[in-house]
């Protein structure tokens, strides 16, 4: 905490008076379905539930709710992407049933269980709205979208009273029964709080508060016609449901008066217990991505990506098709902190929170992304030879893997160095000083096979590349052995047998946006996508292991989606991650067949044994 925060602090504590709610400390993650969850949205869950956390030995907990009051903008799909998601982050942690005995341990989740919704309170809001008619606090205008945009005023300007503003208690309350009645077309009326035309703050400036709209809401159905604007549902919602901290993004800092304006005569009324607090913290923003349901929304309609779960989204469905684990993200969100100062984070830190869970988690394996064929000369042709070898150098209870190893292997082209190759070329020319992998005249060893010598180039004639390497592997080298007597081959690399490879299809993803802060110079977002955020590699090989593995799970996902069973947790198909060596971190992508199987890179390695 700054000194920044601490007064602030002191402030927001001055002003709670013996109103506020005693019960255990409660929090709330209340989106609104209106679009997907992303990545701001995970620090917003993961901050709340820390707060119930640690508060767990008092019974502190963390409601989930959906903030459904604008039919207009919400759907049934978001509803359930968000509670899938929110189960998601949560995964791997014990989770919690705020109805139920709790079992808030050192790592549960920030919520199982309950869904609350807005909606659920929507006759308490009303009746809220007539307590205020009584009070002489609310009053139905009928004043235009522009001129009560024009009777507003502005910053420097006070605004100005609407004639409708003195209407009588009687006529308003028959009014507003009349609106939510039906009686009354969209925009003929609206219900304002009475507050004050000429406060510095524009939130107070008679504030609307329930709104006509004639559609249907994907919860309550028909069931209303008028549906309460943001700033007095959301008060009530926490008062209601006891929240004690209603902790919310900086842009509401200016709605807090309206907010305790709403809380305190809920409470003095006694439609409520006790009254909740908004204490607000700032966005997460993240460079050369942007984080607003409205973009992401048109990323989505005009197809700049495949969907909200494009592995280039900064959606929670997005990074999790792309093979970010839950555990990244929390680890992210973590590292990010708290604060009121703005921030602009990097994507890089998220990646580096992905190599760290990944590293732990995902077996190591063999992947060729460009292969260049070596053929074992000295090799009997028939024969294959399996080794054993670990799936994870930290981790024995992963196991081994079996790896074939035989008369022909595919190799990286970038491994073989091309000393043929037009000069001056990436691949040709002169060797880089100290590259240790293979060369015309050269040795290599391959990784927990056996150390092989190039003694041929067969050239394909049209483009003279390199098409085949003829080689003789040395018996004596086998599994890592040096000869006594002769130096160690210090090149190392991956390289899959041929017979036994399976090829699959290999997404590679860059940043989505070619600005830091898209739109900022061309005014529109769009101009600055960048174009080559996808490459993608046809004629990768992998060792059998992955593609067994991988076959395994998309049978499991076919036969848990036919399964009744509705307590099992879903089976994602980016569940399966593995380190590719040398290469990267990859996760079986959801458009992966039997016939043909995907994969995503997550983020590629910090290059730690090249070259
Ligand atoms: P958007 O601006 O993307 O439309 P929103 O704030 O309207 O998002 P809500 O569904 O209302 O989205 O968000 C639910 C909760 O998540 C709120 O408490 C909100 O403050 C928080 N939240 C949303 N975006 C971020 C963000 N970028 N960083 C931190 N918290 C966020
Ligand atoms: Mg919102
Ligand atoms: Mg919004």
């Amino acid at each position: 905490k700054n000194d920044d925060d601490a007064g602030t602090t002191a402030k927001e504590e001055a002003s709670v008076d013996s109103k506020t709610f005693k019960g255990p400390i409660t929090t709330r993650f209340p989106p609104e379905p209106n679009g997907y969850l992303h990545l701001g949205h995970a620090k917003a869950v993961s901050f709340n539930f820390a707060v119930a956390r640690a508060f767990s030995a008092g019974g502190g907990r963390c409601h989930m709710r959906l903030d459904d009051t604008n039919p207009s903008k919400e759907s049934e799909e978001y509803v359930n992407s968000i509670l899938e998601d929110v189960r998601w982050i949560q995964r791997g942690l014990d989770g919690f049933d705020d109805d139920n005995e709790q079992k808030m341990g050192e790592n549960a989740g920030p919520w199982y269980g309950n869904v609350r919704k807005t909606s659920d309170y929507f006759e308490l809001i009303y009746d809220a709205a007539v307590m205020l008619i009584k009070r002489g606090e609310a009053y139905v205008d009928e004043l235009t979208a522009e001129e009560m945009r024009e009777y507003r005023g502005t910053l420097t300007e006070g605004g100005k009273e609407s004639p409708w503003r003195d209407r009588s208690v009687e006529d308003n309350l028959k009014l507003f029964e009349e609106m939510r009645n039906g009686a009354y077309p969209e925009g003929k009326y609206v219900l304002r709080a009475k507050i004050s035309m000429s406060s510095p703050n524009l939130n107070l400036r008679d504030p609307v508060i329930y709104r006509i709209k004639h559609e249907s809401h994907q919860a309550t159905g028909d069931a209303w016609c008028i549906y309460p604007m943001y700033d007095f549902s959301h008060p009530i919602a926490d008062a209601v449901e006891g929240i004690t901290h209603s902790l919310c993004t900086l842009e509401f800092e200016d709605h807090r008066p309206l907010y305790d304006w709403v809380a305190e005569r809920c409470l003095e009324a006694g439609l409520v217990e006790g009254q909740p607090r908004q204490i607000e913290f700032s966005r997460l923003n993240l460079k050369y991505t942007v984080l607003s349901k409205r973009k992401l929304i048109k990323l989505v309609e005009d197809k700049h990506v495949t969907g909200w779960d494009d592995p280039r989204m900064p959606t929670l469905s997005g990074v999790r098709r792309r093979g970010i684990p839950p555990a990244a993200i929390r680890l992210f969100c973590e590292r990010m902190g708290i604060s009121k100062s703005d921030s602009n984070i990097d994507f890089t830190i998220m990646e580096d929170c992905a190599r760290e869970v990944l590293d732990d988690e995902s077996p190591r394996a063999f992947a060729i992304l460009d292969p260049l064929k070596i053929t074992i000369q000295n090799w009997d042709d028939s024969q294959l030879e399996d080794f054993a070898v670990t799936r994870h150098p930290k981790r024995n209870d992963l196991g081994d893997r079996t790896v074939p190893f035989g008369k022909t292997v595919y190799i990286e082209r970038s491994d073989f160095f091309d000393l043929e190759g037009p000069e001056g070329s990436a691949n040709g020319g002169k060797a880089p000083k100290g590259f240790k992998r293979l060369l015309p005249d050269g040795k290599v060893r391959l990784k927990y096979a056996y150390v092989i010598q190039c003694n041929e180039v067969l050239r394909d004639p049209s483009t003279n590349e390199p098409s085949e390497i003829v080689c003789t592997y040395f018996p004596e080298t086998r599994a890592g052995v040096t000869p006594e007597g002769e130096a160690r081959v210090a090149g190392i690399i991956q390289w899959v047998e041929a017979s036994t490879a399976q090829k699959c299809t290999v997404m590679q993803y860059d940043r989505l946006f070619k600005t830091e802060e898209p739109g900022k110079e061309t005014g529109d977002f769009i101009d600055d996508i960048n174009p080559d955020s996808l490459k993608v590699l046809h004629s990768v090989v992998i060792e059998p292991s992955v593609a067994s593995n991988a076959l395994d799970l998309l049978k499991s996902i076919e036969e848990s989606s036919t399964a009744v069973n509705e307590e099992s947790e879903k089976i994602y198909h980016s569940s399966l991650t593995y380190q590719f060596e040398r290469s990267g971190y990859y996760a079986l992508d959801s458009s992966s067949t039997d016939k043909n199987l995907v994969f995503n890179r997550i983020v590629t390695l910090r290059d730690t044994w090249a070259p």
